[in-house]
């Protein structure tokens, strides 16, 4: 990233297709949600109730109702600036030194980061590509110890784009409740599913399983600039005050979340559901993911599992046949090469060099024009270790 920031500040164009930014590629926000903040400016000028705006964790608790998950009260919601911010502050309430909590891999970083900087001990349970990347539920058994207190599931999922299926979701949630780990659901892209994939919430499954789930205005409602997302608590709360009261202290402690944005919140959950017109079969975002796994599965030496939800791809790389053994310097090579920008798999923790990610937000052209630019890249490649 920084050295295509180089790149761009010298004056030489990249095509950054690094990360899940809507509004650049001319995805925006619905009209009436940023006029429900534009209108709301004047009376955003003071602090406010360190949970968030009435109207809006209002809004939120009706549409927890309507996904079904169960009993959810006014004070078990919690807006932030994005759901970056609620991760960070889940984790620091959470997590003595040690603690271990069970990540995805490849698993989106910020969670392994905030797991860290709280002291925690992420421990990477691995997703099978040969089964759409669904978690491998035998090896996140096996890494289980005393220790672990949480699971993160990230549904639908960023890298992969996988959507778990309800009997996958109830035997984690099951072996949850077994072992006393709260859930945390990241479900930033639960209304971008594709086909017939089917988004089911962690917290509408047991109502025995502590969840936090984490959802927010960045991808749904293209707004990831208003920094706007919300964390609900589910299940079992009685057995976790100590957890919520430092919760609540944490909150307080950054007073509240940015609030014009909030005022967007009530707006954009009871309106007119855009998004479904972009994810549907004629939809853009369809299209494109289409055309974009597409084009990477007739690259001699790349395959890729179809995407079911989210906003990205993430093919397998042949590295025995591009000598890669290194995927950051792959990146960089054909950034330097082609001007084009993706994310090399080991970012995603993910354990060997021979995966990448690559949004699929350009239009359709660009998107095809840039994949054809990597297969011409790839097929004079043979990386050399530096
Ligand atoms: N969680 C996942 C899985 C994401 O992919 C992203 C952004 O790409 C986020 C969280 C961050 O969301 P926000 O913009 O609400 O901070």
């Amino acid at each position: 990233m920084d050295e295509a920031k180089r790149l761009e500040e010298n004056g030489t164009p990249v095509l950054n297709l690094n990360i899940g930014n809507p509004a650049p590629f001319g995805f925006l926000t619905p009209e009436g949600v940023a006029r429900a903040v534009a209108q709301n400016l004047g009376s955003s000028q003071g602090y406010v109730d360190a949970k968030g705006i009435t109207s809006a964790r209002q809004a939120i608790q009706r549409e927890a109702d309507r996904i079904g998950i169960p009993h959810v009260e006014l004070d078990d919601i919690y807006v932030g600036n994005g759901v970056s911010e609620l991760i960070v502050m889940s984790m620091q309430g959470l997590l003595n030194t040690g603690d271990e909590v069970l990540v995805p891999t490849p698993d989106y970083p910020l969670w392994s980061a905030a797991i860290r900087l709280a002291g925690g001990v992420p421990v990477h349970y691995r997703c099978d590509e040969a089964a759409d990347w669904q978690p491998d539920m035998t090896d996140l058994r096996a890494k289980t110890s005393s220790r672990t207190v949480a699971v993160v599931v990230i549904n639908p999922n960023n890298p992969t784009g996988a959507v778990y299926t309800r009997e996958l979701l109830e035997v984690m949630l099951g072996w949850a409740r077994q072992h006393s780990l709260i859930v945390l659901a990241d479900e930033i892209y639960s209304k971008i599913t594709y086909d017939d994939a089917d988004f089911i919430p962690c917290g509408s499954i047991d109502e025995n399983v502590l969840v936090l789930t984490f959802d927010g205005l960045s991808k749904t409602y293209r707004a990831a600039g208003f920094r706007t997302g919300w964390m609900i608590i589910s299940g079992p709360k009685h057995l976790a005050r100590d957890y919520i009261d430092g919760l609540n202290v944490l909150a307080a402690m950054r007073l509240c979340s940015n609030v014009p944005t909030q005022h967007g919140i009530e707006v954009a959950l009871n309106g007119y559901q855009s998004i479904y017109a972009l994810t549907s079969v004629e939809g853009e975002f369809c299209q494109q993911r289409d055309a974009a796994w597409e084009a990477l599965c007739e690259i001699d030496g790349i395959q890729c599992v179809k995407p079911k939800g989210a906003l990205y791809l993430f093919p397998k790389i042949d590295v025995s046949k591009f000598n890669i053994l290194d995927d950051e310097q792959f990146v960089f090579d054909l950034l330097h090469e082609k001007r084009i920008l993706i994310v090399q798999g080991t970012a995603f923790n993910y354990p060997e060099p021979d995966h990448f990610r690559i949004v699929f937000l350009p239009a359709k052209d660009e998107l095809t024009f840039a994949i054809s630019q990597l297969g011409e890249f790839l097929s004079g490649y043979k990386q050399i270790q530096r």
